[in-house]
């Protein structure tokens, strides 16, 4: 079974919702748990998991080769990140740093001056927490692309798919295309919300997305003694959705967090149960 908790805003609870479950579900058949907020990764962190690294992503940057360069400035100026800086005469300048791999300026290289090279821009870890694995990628700090390192990550994770009886992918928030990436292909999504006009804004957000996606999402309401849990109920029926849990806040779940162990809930216990429904 493939489960993927979301939520359309950071800070409600969603990593430590998916940590809390995975660890549930080990306790009925094994379990791999895949953090796919590289720019943040922290699963690892919340369930003390020493990880290693498996891969490192790469991505296509360009090459020149001056000896063909006729000094045109095309490639500047077809260049979206500013990645290529041209002062008249000269040869360009280039900035690997903010380059997408778009390939326009190979493309519009009147000369064929600019080939291809790689640059480094993540990593994918592997680690293991009881009958938790889990599969993490880390997108290096300042890199502009990274859907490359959620895709390199997805793919170790399909892979290894068939040897697990619960696949539970825990994505960045928003609606971006890390997050499209990471949704596509489960069974179930289950949105993490707080009962606040901001929580209840973002929910509608990834209820729209899910819709668009047609991946069956449900609604887990953390924290849903603090606020109004109207807004969220309001939202459930607009879309047609479940609230599949209600997650009271909880002084003990605060402090397993902290201390970086397992969390044991009988809100989550529940929530498996409900999801294997
Ligand atoms: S590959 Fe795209 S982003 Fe990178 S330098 Fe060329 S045009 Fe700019
Ligand atoms: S487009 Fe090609 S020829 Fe023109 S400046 Fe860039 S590298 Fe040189």
């Amino acid at each position: 079974m493939k489960i993927v908790v979301t939520g359309g805003k950071g800070g409600t609870g969603k990593s430590t919702v998916a940590t809390a479950l995975s660890s549930e579900l080990s306790s009925k058949g094994k379990v791999l748990l895949f953090d796919a907020d590289v720019d943040c990764p922290n699963d690892h962190l919340i369930l003390s998991t020493k990880i290693k690294k498996i891969k490192t992503v790469t991505q296509v940057i360009p090459k020149w080769d001056f000896s063909k360069c006729v000094k045109c400035g095309r490639c500047s100026e077809v260049c979206k990140t500013s990645s290529i800086v041209q002062i008249k005469e000269k040869y360009p300048i280039f900035v690997p740093e903010q380059c997408s791999g778009c390939k326009a300026c190979m493309i519009a290289c009147p000369t064929g001056a600019i080939g291809k090279t790689h640059k480094d821009i993540g990593v994918v870890y592997e680690g293991k927490n009881g009958n938790v694995d889990m599969i993490s990628g880390e997108l290096k700090p300042g890199e502009p692309v990274s859907e490359f390192v959620v895709t390199a990550a997805k793919d170790i994770v399909n892979e290894k798919s068939k040897d697990y009886d619960f696949i539970l992918t825990d994505t960045a928030a928003g609606t971006h295309c890390d997050v499209i990436t990471a949704l596509l292909d489960n069974d179930i999504a289950l949105a993490v919300t707080e009962p606040t006009p901001l929580g209840a804004h973002d929910l509608e957000l990834i209820l729209k997305l899910s819709k668009i996606l047609e991946v069956p999402v449900k609604i887990v309401l953390n924290r849903s003694d603090i606020g109004d849990a109207s807004l969220i109920e309001e939202i459930a029926e607009k879309y047609e959705t479940e609230i599949i849990s209600r997650i009271p806040y909880s002084k003990a779940i605060l402090e397993s967090y902290s201390n970086g162990d397992a969390i044991k809930n009988i809100h989550i216990e529940k929530l498996a149960r409900d999801v294997m429904r």
